[in-house]
C-alpha cells in the first residue's frame, strides 16, 4: 500500500493528521476524489459528511485545517493532491 510507503519514507516522529491518515487508507480512486475536492473552497463540511459515514472520526475543523494545509501532513510527507494522470500533457 502506498500509505505504508509514505509512512516509511516520512520522519518517524511526524505523523499525518487524522484526516490525512484516513484519506491514505482509502482506495486510490476514493483517495484521489477526496484530494481533488479538498483543494476547492467551501467543501470541508461536505467532505466531513462523506468521510464520517465511512468511519472517519475527525471534526469539521480538522478537515478545514487539513484542507488549508495547516496540519502536520506537510511534514509527514502526505500527498495533498491527487496523483496526476500520465496522459495529461
Ligand atoms: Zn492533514
Amino acid at each position: 500500500m502506498s500509505s505504508i510507503a509514505a509512512e516509511l519514507s516520512a520522519p518517524s516522529h511526524v505523523r499525518p493528521c487524522i484526516v490525512g491518515a484516513f484519506v491514505d487508507t482509502l482506495d486510490p480512486e476514493d483517495s484521489a476524489a477526496v484530494k481533488g475536492t479538498l483543494g476547492r473552497p467551501r467543501t470541508a463540511a461536505k467532505i466531513w459528511r462523506v468521510l464520517s459515514r465511512r468511519g472517519m472520526s475527525a471534526s469539521t475543523s480538522q478537515v478545514r485545517i487539513h484542507a488549508r494545509r495547516d496540519c502536520n501532513c506537510t511534514k509527514a510527507g502526505h500527498q495533498y493532491d491527487a496523483p496526476k494522470e500520465d496522459t495529461a500533457a
